[in-house]
Protein backbone atom coordinates (compact mmCIF):
# COMPACT_ATOMS: atom_id res chain seq x y z
CA UNK A 1 0.00 0.00 0.00
CA UNK A 2 2.74 2.26 0.83
CA UNK A 3 4.84 1.56 -2.46
CA UNK A 4 1.82 2.16 -4.18
CA UNK A 5 1.05 5.28 -2.84
CA UNK A 6 4.67 6.62 -2.86
CA UNK A 7 4.63 5.73 -7.02
CA UNK A 8 1.79 7.40 -7.34
CA UNK A 9 -0.24 6.21 -10.53
CA UNK A 10 -3.90 7.53 -11.14
CA UNK A 11 -5.56 3.55 -11.87
CA UNK A 12 -8.28 2.12 -10.57
CA UNK A 13 -7.40 1.70 -7.47
CA UNK A 14 -7.05 5.08 -6.80
CA UNK A 15 -10.48 6.27 -5.96
CA UNK A 16 -11.22 2.80 -4.05
CA UNK A 17 -8.75 4.26 -1.40
CA UNK A 18 -9.82 7.69 -1.95
CA UNK A 19 -13.34 6.48 -1.14
CA UNK A 20 -12.18 4.55 1.77
CA UNK A 21 -10.16 7.60 3.11
CA UNK A 22 -13.38 9.58 3.35
CA UNK A 23 -15.81 6.64 4.67
CA UNK A 24 -13.16 6.26 7.30
CA UNK A 25 -12.86 10.31 7.93
CA UNK A 26 -16.81 10.06 8.17
CA UNK A 27 -17.00 7.47 10.68
CA UNK A 28 -13.73 9.10 12.82
CA UNK A 29 -15.99 12.26 13.36
CA UNK A 30 -19.74 10.82 14.07
CA UNK A 31 -17.82 9.02 16.70
CA UNK A 32 -16.15 11.84 18.08
CA UNK A 33 -19.12 13.99 17.41
CA UNK A 34 -22.31 12.13 17.08
CA UNK A 35 -23.10 14.16 14.66
CA UNK A 36 -24.91 12.93 11.39
CA UNK A 37 -23.68 15.53 9.17
CA UNK A 38 -20.26 14.70 9.19
CA UNK A 39 -21.38 11.04 7.65
CA UNK A 40 -23.39 13.36 5.13
CA UNK A 41 -20.25 15.57 4.59
CA UNK A 42 -17.51 13.27 4.41
CA UNK A 43 -19.47 10.86 1.93
CA UNK A 44 -20.57 13.26 -0.87
CA UNK A 45 -16.99 14.82 -0.61
CA UNK A 46 -15.47 11.78 -0.71
CA UNK A 47 -17.81 10.24 -3.98
CA UNK A 48 -17.74 12.66 -5.62
CA UNK A 49 -13.34 12.85 -5.63
CA UNK A 50 -13.86 9.21 -6.02
CA UNK A 51 -15.88 9.09 -8.88
CA UNK A 52 -14.54 12.25 -10.15
CA UNK A 53 -11.02 9.50 -10.33
CA UNK A 54 -12.52 6.73 -11.97
CA UNK A 55 -13.02 9.16 -14.78
CA UNK A 56 -9.88 10.55 -14.75
CA UNK A 57 -8.38 7.27 -14.99
CA UNK A 58 -10.61 6.68 -17.96
CA UNK A 59 -8.35 9.57 -19.54
CA UNK A 60 -11.38 11.89 -19.45
CA UNK A 61 -9.80 15.11 -19.60
CA UNK A 62 -12.19 17.55 -18.08
CA UNK A 63 -13.09 15.39 -14.96
CA UNK A 64 -11.13 17.61 -12.71
CA UNK A 65 -12.85 20.82 -13.34
CA UNK A 66 -16.49 19.11 -12.66
CA UNK A 67 -14.77 17.54 -9.08
CA UNK A 68 -13.97 21.04 -8.31
CA UNK A 69 -17.34 22.44 -9.18
CA UNK A 70 -19.10 19.78 -7.01
CA UNK A 71 -16.70 20.09 -4.53
CA UNK A 72 -16.10 23.52 -4.38
CA UNK A 73 -19.59 24.89 -4.55
CA UNK A 74 -20.97 22.35 -2.17
CA UNK A 75 -18.29 23.91 0.59
CA UNK A 76 -18.80 27.25 -0.88
CA UNK A 77 -22.46 27.39 -1.19
CA UNK A 78 -24.18 25.26 0.99
CA UNK A 79 -21.64 24.67 3.96
CA UNK A 80 -20.67 28.56 3.75
CA UNK A 81 -23.60 30.70 2.69
CA UNK A 82 -26.25 29.19 3.44
CA UNK A 83 -24.56 26.99 6.92
CA UNK A 84 -22.98 30.23 7.85
CA UNK A 85 -19.70 28.70 8.10
CA UNK A 86 -17.00 30.46 7.65
CA UNK A 87 -14.53 27.98 6.47
CA UNK A 88 -11.81 30.56 5.30
CA UNK A 89 -8.82 30.81 7.13
CA UNK A 90 -10.14 33.97 9.26
CA UNK A 91 -13.00 31.15 10.02
CA UNK A 92 -10.51 29.24 11.44
CA UNK A 93 -8.52 31.27 13.58
CA UNK A 94 -12.05 32.73 14.87
CA UNK A 95 -12.96 29.09 16.00
CA UNK A 96 -9.26 27.99 16.99
CA UNK A 97 -9.81 31.14 19.23
CA UNK A 98 -12.81 29.99 20.79
CA UNK A 99 -11.80 26.33 20.84
CA UNK A 100 -14.39 24.98 18.89
CA UNK A 101 -13.92 21.95 17.16
CA UNK A 102 -15.85 22.35 14.34
CA UNK A 103 -16.82 23.83 11.02
CA UNK A 104 -13.47 25.88 9.50
CA UNK A 105 -11.00 24.05 12.39
CA UNK A 106 -12.06 20.02 11.13
CA UNK A 107 -12.20 21.97 7.56
CA UNK A 108 -8.59 22.87 7.92
CA UNK A 109 -7.13 20.26 9.86
CA UNK A 110 -8.38 17.55 7.30
CA UNK A 111 -8.06 19.25 3.46
CA UNK A 112 -5.04 21.52 4.87
CA UNK A 113 -2.91 21.09 7.60
CA UNK A 114 -2.94 17.26 8.72
CA UNK A 115 -4.46 15.74 5.20
CA UNK A 116 -1.80 16.94 2.51
CA UNK A 117 1.02 14.16 4.85
CA UNK A 118 -1.36 12.25 2.82
CA UNK A 119 -2.23 13.63 -0.94
CA UNK A 120 -0.60 16.99 -0.51
CA UNK A 121 -2.30 19.43 -1.98
CA UNK A 122 -4.81 17.55 -3.52
CA UNK A 123 -7.33 19.81 -2.25
CA UNK A 124 -5.85 22.83 -4.68
CA UNK A 125 -6.52 21.02 -7.63
CA UNK A 126 -9.96 18.93 -6.95
CA UNK A 127 -11.71 21.02 -3.84
CA UNK A 128 -10.94 24.64 -3.80
CA UNK A 129 -13.74 27.11 -4.50
CA UNK A 130 -11.40 29.91 -5.80
CA UNK A 131 -9.42 28.27 -7.77
CA UNK A 132 -12.67 26.03 -9.29
CA UNK A 133 -13.09 29.86 -11.37
CA UNK A 134 -9.59 30.59 -11.66
CA UNK A 135 -8.72 26.92 -13.85
CA UNK A 136 -11.52 28.15 -16.48
CA UNK A 137 -9.36 31.56 -17.50
CA UNK A 138 -7.50 31.24 -20.58
CA UNK A 139 -3.92 30.70 -19.34
CA UNK A 140 -3.63 26.92 -17.79
CA UNK A 141 -0.05 26.55 -18.45
CA UNK A 142 1.71 29.76 -17.13
CA UNK A 143 2.90 32.13 -20.29
CA UNK A 144 5.44 34.14 -17.90
CA UNK A 145 8.34 32.63 -15.88
CA UNK A 146 7.41 32.58 -12.23
CA UNK A 147 8.51 35.55 -10.25
CA UNK A 148 9.27 36.16 -6.50
CA UNK A 149 6.46 37.12 -4.97
CA UNK A 150 5.41 33.92 -2.83
CA UNK A 151 6.47 36.78 0.33
CA UNK A 152 3.06 37.96 -0.62
CA UNK A 153 1.38 34.80 1.12
CA UNK A 154 2.74 35.99 4.39
CA UNK A 155 1.13 38.88 4.54
CA UNK A 156 -2.07 37.96 3.46
CA UNK A 157 -1.87 35.19 6.30
CA UNK A 158 -0.90 37.63 8.79
CA UNK A 159 -4.00 40.20 7.86
CA UNK A 160 -6.45 36.89 8.78
CA UNK A 161 -4.83 36.66 11.66
CA UNK A 162 -4.46 40.24 12.86
CA UNK A 163 -8.11 40.69 11.69
CA UNK A 164 -9.29 38.32 14.50
CA UNK A 165 -6.71 39.60 16.80
CA UNK A 166 -8.38 43.07 16.38
CA UNK A 167 -12.03 41.91 16.76
CA UNK A 168 -11.32 39.85 20.08
CA UNK A 169 -9.53 43.56 21.57
CA UNK A 170 -11.93 45.80 20.53
CA UNK A 171 -14.58 43.22 22.04
CA UNK A 172 -16.54 43.88 19.07
CA UNK A 173 -20.52 42.43 19.38
CA UNK A 174 -22.47 40.08 16.83
CA UNK A 175 -18.90 38.72 16.20
CA UNK A 176 -21.15 35.79 14.28
CA UNK A 177 -22.44 38.24 11.78
CA UNK A 178 -19.29 39.65 11.47
CA UNK A 179 -17.76 36.37 10.82
CA UNK A 180 -20.27 35.38 7.96
CA UNK A 181 -19.66 38.68 5.95
CA UNK A 182 -16.10 38.40 6.18
CA UNK A 183 -16.16 34.73 4.58
CA UNK A 184 -18.28 36.36 1.51
CA UNK A 185 -16.15 39.75 1.36
CA UNK A 186 -13.07 37.64 1.76
CA UNK A 187 -14.05 35.29 -0.78
CA UNK A 188 -15.16 38.18 -3.62
CA UNK A 189 -11.65 39.53 -2.84
CA UNK A 190 -10.21 36.52 -3.60
CA UNK A 191 -11.97 36.19 -6.97
CA UNK A 192 -11.34 39.45 -7.99
CA UNK A 193 -7.55 39.01 -7.13
CA UNK A 194 -7.31 35.61 -8.81
CA UNK A 195 -9.03 36.96 -11.60
CA UNK A 196 -6.43 40.45 -12.33
CA UNK A 197 -3.58 38.21 -11.38
CA UNK A 198 -4.48 35.32 -13.92
CA UNK A 199 -4.32 38.26 -16.73
CA UNK A 200 -1.40 40.48 -15.57
CA UNK A 201 0.79 37.07 -15.32
CA UNK A 202 -0.38 35.23 -17.57
CA UNK A 203 -1.14 32.64 -15.02
CA UNK A 204 -4.04 31.29 -14.37
CA UNK A 205 -2.46 30.16 -10.71
CA UNK A 206 -0.69 33.35 -10.01
CA UNK A 207 -3.05 33.40 -7.06
CA UNK A 208 -1.86 30.07 -5.70
CA UNK A 209 1.27 30.50 -6.78
CA UNK A 210 1.71 34.31 -4.85
CA UNK A 211 -0.93 35.43 -2.62
CA UNK A 212 -2.53 32.67 -1.33
CA UNK A 213 -2.34 32.43 2.49
CA UNK A 214 -3.12 28.76 2.93
CA UNK A 215 -0.25 27.95 0.97
CA UNK A 216 1.92 29.03 4.53
CA UNK A 217 0.17 25.26 5.80
CA UNK A 218 -0.60 23.77 2.57
CA UNK A 219 3.17 24.05 1.18
CA UNK A 220 5.30 22.48 4.27
CA UNK A 221 2.78 19.61 5.04
CA UNK A 222 2.88 18.49 1.61
CA UNK A 223 5.97 18.29 1.54
CA UNK A 224 6.09 14.92 3.28
CA UNK A 225 2.82 13.88 1.27
CA UNK A 226 2.93 10.25 0.73
CA UNK A 227 0.81 10.71 -2.62
CA UNK A 228 3.30 12.03 -5.49
CA UNK A 229 4.10 11.89 -9.19
CA UNK A 230 7.43 10.24 -9.99
CA UNK A 231 9.60 9.62 -13.09
CA UNK A 232 10.70 6.65 -14.38
CA UNK A 233 14.25 6.85 -15.06
CA UNK A 234 14.07 4.28 -17.80
CA UNK A 235 11.35 5.36 -19.67
CA UNK A 236 12.57 9.49 -19.96
CA UNK A 237 13.76 10.75 -22.59
CA UNK A 238 13.82 14.37 -21.33
CA UNK A 239 11.72 15.82 -23.79
CA UNK A 240 10.65 18.55 -21.23
CA UNK A 241 7.14 18.33 -21.79
CA UNK A 242 6.09 17.56 -18.03
CA UNK A 243 7.48 20.68 -17.13
CA UNK A 244 5.92 22.92 -20.24
CA UNK A 245 1.90 21.67 -19.62
CA UNK A 246 2.82 21.82 -15.24
CA UNK A 247 0.51 24.78 -14.53
CA UNK A 248 2.73 24.81 -11.23
CA UNK A 249 5.99 24.91 -12.56
CA UNK A 250 6.98 21.74 -10.98
CA UNK A 251 9.61 19.57 -12.31
CA UNK A 252 8.45 16.42 -11.93
CA UNK A 253 11.63 14.31 -13.60
CA UNK A 254 13.03 15.11 -10.11
CA UNK A 255 12.20 12.37 -8.09
CA UNK A 256 13.60 13.91 -4.75
CA UNK A 257 11.54 15.99 -2.02
CA UNK A 258 13.44 19.04 -2.67
CA UNK A 259 12.39 18.92 -6.49
CA UNK A 260 11.78 22.99 -8.06
CA UNK A 261 8.41 23.43 -7.18
CA UNK A 262 7.67 20.24 -5.70
CA UNK A 263 5.37 21.83 -2.92
CA UNK A 264 3.31 24.08 -5.45
CA UNK A 265 2.29 20.49 -7.65
CA UNK A 266 -1.93 20.12 -7.01
CA UNK A 267 -2.00 16.16 -8.48
CA UNK A 268 -3.96 17.33 -11.31
CA UNK A 269 -1.81 15.00 -13.31
CA UNK A 270 -1.51 16.73 -16.63
CA UNK A 271 2.37 15.99 -16.54
CA UNK A 272 1.12 11.97 -16.71
CA UNK A 273 -1.69 12.47 -19.26
CA UNK A 274 1.03 14.76 -21.74
CA UNK A 275 3.96 12.20 -21.56
CA UNK A 276 4.63 10.72 -24.62
CA UNK A 277 6.84 7.41 -22.91
CA UNK A 278 4.31 7.12 -20.21
CA UNK A 279 7.17 8.07 -17.63
CA UNK A 280 5.14 9.55 -14.84
S1 LIG B 1 -3.34 27.81 -3.37
FE1 LIG B 1 -5.10 28.71 -2.29
S2 LIG B 1 -6.45 29.51 -3.88
FE2 LIG B 1 -4.99 28.15 -4.88
S3 LIG B 1 -6.04 26.20 -4.95
FE3 LIG B 1 -4.80 26.18 -3.09
S4 LIG B 1 -6.15 26.93 -1.46
FE4 LIG B 1 -7.13 27.44 -3.43
S1 LIG C 1 7.21 14.27 -20.51
FE1 LIG C 1 7.78 12.17 -19.91
S2 LIG C 1 9.48 11.67 -21.25
FE2 LIG C 1 9.24 13.89 -21.37
S3 LIG C 1 10.64 14.71 -19.80
FE3 LIG C 1 8.65 14.45 -18.83
S4 LIG C 1 8.74 12.41 -17.89
FE4 LIG C 1 10.38 12.51 -19.40
S1 LIG D 1 1.32 18.84 -14.02
FE1 LIG D 1 2.14 17.18 -12.77
S2 LIG D 1 3.77 18.11 -11.52
FE2 LIG D 1 2.50 19.76 -12.34
S3 LIG D 1 0.98 20.16 -10.74
FE3 LIG D 1 0.05 18.73 -12.17
S4 LIG D 1 0.52 16.70 -11.31
FE4 LIG D 1 1.87 18.17 -10.31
Amino acid sequence: MREYMEEFKLNIKTPIIMEAVFIVIAAAMYLATSNTFFIFNFLYIGTAIAVGLFMMAKNNRYTRNLIMLAVGCYLFFYVGILGHENLSLSGFWYYLSLGVFEGAVIHFLIAKILGPLLFGRGWCGYACWTAMVLDFLPYKVPEQPRKRLGWIRYITFAAALIFIAALFLAHVGNIERIMFWAFIIGNVLYYAAGILLAFIFRDNRAFCKYVCPITVFLKPMSYYSLFRVKCDKEKCISCGKCKRVCPMNVDVTDNSRKRENGTECILCMECVRNCPKGAL
